[in-house]
């Protein structure tokens, strides 16, 4: 499968699926999706490998910005808090989750540690609390996802990028929240 139809095939597994049974915005008023839209450039959500040419005409609604001071190819999606909810990007499709690949490149799907600060989700211990359907469609889609070498090493690189946030002192102290 070339990238494009993985990207297209994770986007369908993830289409319907939600991190719970009912809508969870009413936890938190939407603030995974308030939350980026704040306006400062380094705010929004990274684009997996290829999504970037995927997203090619969603400017009326999403901002795409080059952030190749991290990694050459990454870019960060930025929106107005609001979306065609098809089109939303592999990274809120899994929030709060994150596919995670180990040192010995064991794919793990993890709770990601910087979501604490947004969603009441990701502050639970016990991620049972997310619906079953939902953990499996991410896992399902992951391993799809890292069945391309590029985005593969990009999961790789977020992954120690992951352990680099939770090693800091405050994240230590705090939890990320
Ligand atoms: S922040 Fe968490 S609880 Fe709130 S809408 Fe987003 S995923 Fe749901
Ligand atoms: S793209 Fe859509 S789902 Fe993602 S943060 Fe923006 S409004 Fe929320």
């Amino acid at each position: 499968m070339d990238r494009l139809s993985i990207l297209k095939s994770a986007y369908e597994i993830l289409e319907n699926v939600t991190p719970l049974r009912q809508d969870c915005s009413s936890l938190c008023g939407q603030a995974c999706c308030i939350g980026t839209k704040s306006g400062d450039e380094e705010t929004g959500m990274f684009l997996f490998p290829g999504e970037k040419e995927l997203l090619a005409g969603c400017e009326a609604w999403m901002s795409i910005t080059s952030v190749g001071h991290i990694r050459p190819d990454l870019y960060l999606a930025g929106c107005k808090g609001s979306c065609p909810r098809n089109l939303r990007p592999l990274s809120c499709r899994v929030f709060p989750l994150t596919p995670y690949l180990t040192e010995n490149e064991i794919l793990l799907i993890k709770m990601d540690p910087r979501a604490g600060q947004l969603c009441p989700l990701a502050r639970e211990t016990d991620r049972s609390v997310l619906h079953r359907e939902f953990v499996k469609a991410v896992r399902k889609a992951s391993v799809l996802l890292i069945s391309d070498p590029g985005i593969r090493a990009y999961i790789r690189d977020l992954s120690r990028m992951l352990d680099d946030y939770t090693s800091l002192p405050w994240y230590r102290l705090f939890g990320g929240v």
